[in-house]
C-alpha cells in the first residue's frame, strides 16, 4: 500500500511527508483492518511533522481523522464485520483498568496512545485500529464530510460540553479555526447567542455568516457578558480575555495542547465561582455522540481535498493558514 512515513520531523518547506509502498498492515487481536477513504489532517499533524510535538516513535505514518470501511478483523473483535464504516480519531487506546477509564474518563488515562503519534494513522491506503475505539458512522455522512468531524469537531463538542451552556445561553468563541466552525454550528442548532473573538478580519466575516450575534478583536468586551467561553487560540492572554467576558459562574474552556503562559490577573476576575479549565482528547463517546449530532443538524464543514501525494502540500497550507475549513487527503486520488 502507499503512505505517507514521517522518518524524521522538519521544516514544513522541506517536505518531511515521504510517499512509499509499505507491506500492508496487519490487526492483531482486538484490531480492525481498514482501507482508508479519507484522512482530515490536523494542526497537530503539523506539529508532528514539524517537530514542535517530539515525536514519539519514528518511523511514522501520521493523521487522526480518517473514514473508511473495514476490510478484516483480528481475533477478539464482536461486532464488527467486513464492509462496515468505520472513524478514527486520536485516542488510539487505553488501560481501561486505571480510574479513569473506570469512569468512562479514557481521555485522561495515564497510559493512552495516540493515532499518529504513538501508531501508524491514517495518511495511508490502510491502516489498522483497536476496534474499542473505532467508532461507527451515521449513514448520512460521506468519508469526505464525515473526517473532519473527527477531532476538531469532537474536541470542540466535548469543550462545549465541559463548559457547562445551556440552550438559549450566552457563548463565547476565542479564536475561529476549523474546530469553532463546527462548535458554532452546534451551538446555534441548540438556540445559544455566540459572541466570536479573533484577530482576523476574514474570520469574524466568517463567524457573522454562520449566525454569530456579535463579533469584535479579542480584548473588546461582548455586548454582555458570557455564560461560558471557549478559547481556541494558543495563547494565554486571550484566555484572560475570555475571563474578563464572563458572567458570574461562567465558566472558561481551553481548548490548547500548549499555552505560551497564563498572565497574572487580579482574583476578582475568577471571584464568583468563575472556572478556568482545559480540555484534553476526547472519548469514544465524545465521538459517536457528535456524529450522530452533526448528521442530524446537519454540520456543514468546507474542505479542500488533496490527493494523497500532496500531503506536503496540504501541511503547507495548513501551516499558512491558507486552507479555510479542513485539508482532507483522499486515498483515490
Ligand atoms: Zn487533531
Ligand atoms: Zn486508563
Amino acid at each position: 500500500m502507499r503512505a505517507l512515513v514521517l522518518d524524521r520531523p522538519g521544516p514544513v518547506g522541506t517536505d518531511p511527508l515521504v510517499l512509499r509502498t509499505v507491506p500492508d498492515p496487519v490487526p492483531r487481536a482486538g484490531e480492525l483492518l481498514l482501507r482508508v477513504a479519507a484522512c482530515a489532517v490536523c494542526r497537530t499533524d503539523l506539529q508532528i511533522a514539524t517537530g514542535d510535538l517530539a515525536a514519539r516513535r519514528l518511523p511514522i505514518v501520521p493523521g487522526h481523522q480518517a473514514v473508511g470501511v473495514v476490510e478484516s478483523v483480528g481475533s477478539d473483535v464482536a461486532g464488527w464485520q467486513a464492509g462496515d464504516r468505520a472513524g478514527v480519531t486520536w485516542l488510539a487506546g487505553y488501560d481501561g483498568t486505571c480510574r479513569f477509564c473506570r469512569l468512562g474518563r479514557e481521555n485522561l488515562c495515564p497510559s493512552a496512545t495516540f493515532t499518529g503519534w504513538d501508531r501508524d494513522g491514517g495518511f495511508a491506503e490502510r491502516m489498522t485500529v483497536r476496534a474499542d475505539v473505532a467508532v461507527r458512522l451515521p449513514g448520512g455522512l460521506d468519508a469526505l464530510e464525515a473526517a473532519p468531524l473527527l477531532c476538531g469537531g469532537v474536541i470542540g463538542y466535548r469543550a462545549l460540553r465541559l463548559s457547562g451552556i445551556q440552550p438559549g445561553g450566552r457563548l463565547g468563541l476565542y479564536g475561529f479555526g476549523a474546530s469553532a466552525l463546527q462548535a458554532i454550528q452546534v451551538a446555534r442548532h441548540w438556540g445559544c447567542e455566540v459572541h466570536v473573538a479573533s484577530r482576523s478580519r476574514a474570520d469574524l466575516v466568517r463567524a457573522e455568516a454562520f449566525g454569530a450575534a456579535s463579533v469584535g478583536p479579542y480584548d473588546e468586551a461582548p455586548p454582555a457578558p458570557l455564560d461560558a467561553a471557549i478559547t481556541f487560540a494558543p495563547v494565554g492572554s486571550v484566555v484572560i480575555a475570555a475571563l474578563r467576558a464572563l458572567d458570574r459562574g461562567g465558566t472558561v474552556v481551553v481548548n490548547a495542547i500548549h499555552l505560551d503562559g497564563i498572565p497574572a490577573f487580579d482574583y476578582e476576575k475568577l471571584w464568583w465561582e468563575r472556572v478556568i479549565r482545559s480540555v484534553a482528547n476526547v472519548t469514544r463517546s465524545d465521538a459517536l455522540e457528535y456524529l450522530e449530532l452533526a448528521s442530524a443538524i446537519p454540520i456543514r464543514t468546507e474542505v479542500e481535498a488533496f490527493p494523497l501525494a500532496d500531503g506536503n502540500a496540504a501541511l503547507g497550507r495548513l501551516d499558512r493558514g491558507e486552507i479555510a475549513g479542513a485539508a482532507v487527503l483522499l486515498m483515490d486520488r
